[in-house]
């Protein structure tokens, strides 16, 4: 298994980088997508490299099909598909449901949802032993604000994540009987990029107090949880959903 491809999606930065280095020193090849930032990209690639591991990095938005089938052709010439991580997801600034506009909402499904779900199609396509495949594992990037709905800040980003469990229960359903276990990861707050993204770079560090262990989380903390359940070592883990959130 460690032979083969890992496509993570938005691995240019935050839990996707930390995700694409701790698999890319465990021997699988991996196919970073990234968005925009195609020197963030590279430079994992180059992480990845010097410590003898096998990456590329390929721009792909996932709200854009077209993006998301060249990710996949692009990782079926490095190799034969394992595990696909969909790590790519956005937050928007805080805000009121009464207040949100039709096309953030909207743009926040296409990414978080719709993104992820094409993500899967694909690997199924390449990964169902009913189809030819080999067999593999889908790990979903869910969020803690899908059980908490986080009530004036972003309830379209805990929607979109409630989505992603309801997803990972039944496609795990669908395909277990094909090789492919699907798991979910709700990190609670990690110390990354989206919080700036989402206007308050500081709202990690602010409200830790309310985890029950008092700190926030590192990406690379969440990347060990991405490293296992694609590992042989989760072998009887499916449709199954972890919290990697401090106690919150
Ligand atoms: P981040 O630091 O903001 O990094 C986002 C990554 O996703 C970047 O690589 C970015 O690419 C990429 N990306 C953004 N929009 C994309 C799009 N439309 N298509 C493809 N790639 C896109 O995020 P993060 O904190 O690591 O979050 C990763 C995942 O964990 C997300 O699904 C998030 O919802 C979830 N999560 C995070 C936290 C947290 O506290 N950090 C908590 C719960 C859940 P570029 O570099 O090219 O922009």
């Amino acid at each position: 298994m460690t032979d083969r491809v890992v496509v993570i999606t938005g691995g240019s930065r935050g839990i996707g980088r930390a995700a694409a280095i701790a698999a890319g020193e465990r021997g699988y090849r991996i196919v970073i997508g990234y968005q925009s930032n195609k020197a963030a990209a590279d430079e994992v690639v180059a992480q990845i490299e010097r410590k003898n591991g096998k990456a590329i990095a390929v721009k792909c938005d996932v709200a854009q099909e077209k993006d998301i089938l060249a990710l996949f052709k692009a990782a079926d010439g490095f190799g034969t598909l394992g595990a696909l991580v969909n790590n790519a997801g956005i937050v928007g600034p805080s805000a009121r449901v009464e207040d949100m506009s039709a096309e953030r909402i909207q743009r926040m499904m296409a990414v978080n949802v719709t993104g992820s779900i094409l993500c899967a199609r694909e690997a199924v396509k390449r990964m169902s032993t009913r189809r030819g495949g080999k067999g593999g594992v889908i790990v979903n990037l869910s969020s803690v604000a899908s059980r908490l709905g986080a009530p004036n800040t972003y309830v379209d980003y805990a929607a979109s994540k409630g989505a992603v469990d309801s997803f990972t229960l039944g496609l795990g359903y669908e395909v277990a009987g094909e090789g492919i276990r699907v798991a979910a990861i709700r990190p609670g707050l990690i110390d990354t990029d989206i919080h700036a993204s989402g206007g308050e770079p500081d709202r990690a560090h602010r409200l830790a107090p309310m985890v029950p262990m008092k700190r926030v989380g590192t990406a690379e903390e969440i990347a060990n949880a991405i490293v296992w359940l694609i590992s042989d070592e989760a072998s009887y883990v499916t449709s199954a959903i972890l919290d990697v959130s401090g106690g919150r």
